[in-house]
């Protein structure tokens, strides 16, 4: 199996799932194995500003860039063993396939692994591109705070990494000629079109907001209801209210972390903070959606009786949709396809090779068949046939790009 050697990093026995969390012990662990791997191979192993990893195959340069592919090891809070190590993994194996076909790349050829892709632990999604592209502000990101209330200046000190080399790095941008991407598809448009191997063609506008319901912190059984500054009362009004606003607006809005504070199951909250991610085709629609919800809490937290005292709203992260290189996603079509052309698919998911796209670097992204489309779950999968034609798409895609 294609991720075997992954397999027990980060893996919570109790559940099948995955936690790696940036900077944590497992995240230092593959970052090993990432070493492994390049070293294994020859590759010249360098970690750039932001902790993002790169392994070369010849020697990059701002007059010679290379083609780069590549994806992230870290992942969600109890999530599947496929979004993020397939495209690292694969890309270790095309690298492989290639050397094996005789290969001479006229461009270097390179494998990256992103930092914190998932933005499991401070919030903020592809922290490592962000930075690396400037999207994100340093000293944004250095006094996000993870759940023990340490900042990422803490965290990658602590690492042994400079907090204060973090930011834009265009030395490094600039030897990326070309970044493509492999992932599992996290939606089941290829089992409808009956293909292991798609090209995507778009990345839907999407973001996270923070919303800070204050309130009183007191007594669950001697505070009569009247009485109370319950913050736990809007908060669940804004959960139902993003339900029907987002199907209202034909997109889609979740909230799947919040923080209750002090958190005794005997006690009225002082405070609820919560994350509600939006995302859409159609960017106006998601922006108002959330600015419904920061008007509706608003008003309900000012008139309502007993509800909360205030809300406070904060946008973490916002990406505009991303579209990808059109030259370049129709030949990855092309040559991944093979007799057919394959399909070319739009995604709800957020990834580094938009971020990077973004930032002007001609990217693009190949998934891979995932039969029951779950992901961000233990039950994300793949089968193993089709992961293998993903390694030979990706192989024939580099091989095409370097040639
Ligand atoms: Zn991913």
């Amino acid at each position: 199996m294609l991720l075997e050697p992954l397999a027990r990093i980060g893996r919570d026995p109790a559940t099948g799932g995955y936690v790696r969390d940036a900077w944590s012990a497992a995240d230092m662990e593959l970052r090993e194995w990432f070493a492994g791997e390049a070293g294994r191979r020859g590759l010249d192993l360098r970690e750039d500003r932001n902790g993002n990893l790169w392994a070369w195959w010849g020697s990059p340069s701002r007059e010679r860039p290379g083609v780069v592919t590549g994806s992230h090891l870290d992942s969600v809070r109890q999530g599947g063993a496929y979004d993020g190590p397939l495209g690292v993994v694969s890309a270790f194996a095309a690298l492989d396939l290639l050397r094996g076909r005789g290969t001479e790349p006229s461009v270097p050829v390179g494998v990256a692994c992103f930092t914190d892709e998932e933005g499991a632990r401070f919030g903020v999604p592809c922290m490592g591109s962000r930075l690396l592209t400037g999207a994100l502000e340093p000293g944004r990101a250095l006094a996000l705070t993870d759940d023990a209330g340490d900042t990422l200046a803490d965290v990658v000190a602590e690492q042994g990494r400079e907090p204060h080399a973090l930011g834009r790095d265009d030395e490094t941008l600039t030897m990326i000629g070309t970044f493509v991407e492999l992932h599992v598809e996290q939606g089941r448009a290829l089992v409808h079109e009956g293909r292991p191997v798609g090209v995507g063609q778009a990345i839907w506008p999407h973001g996270r907001w923070r919303f800070d319901f204050r309130g009183r912190a007191d007594h669950a059984g001697t505070t009569r209801l009247a009485d109370r500054d319950d913050p736990m009362v809007p908060f669940a009004r804004m959960v139902l209210a993003a339900r029907t606003a987002a199907a209202e607006r034909g997109v889609v809005a979740t909230v799947g972390k919040v923080r209750v504070s002090p958190g005794n199951a005997n006690a009225i909250p002082g405070l609820v903070s919560a994350w509600l991610d939006a995302r859409g085709a159609d960017e106006a629609a998601v922006r108002d959606l959330v600015a419904e919800l920061a008007r509706a809490e608003g008003d309900v937290v000012a008139g309502g009786p007993g509800a909360g005292g205030r809300v406070e709203v904060r946008e973490e992260s916002w990406t505009p949709v991303v579209d990808f290189d059109v030259p370049l996603r129709e030949r990855l079509a092309r040559v991944a396809g093979g007799d057919t052309p394959a399909p070319i698919l739009p995604t709800g998911a957020g990834h580094d090779a938009g971020i990077l796209a973004t930032a002007g670097v001609p990217s693009a992204m190949l998934f891979v068949r995932n039969p029951t489309g779950v992901s961000h779950s233990p039950h994300e999968h793949a089968e193993q046939a089709d992961c293998e034609a993903g390694v030979v798409a990706l192989a024939d895609v580099l091989e095409d790009l370097c040639r």
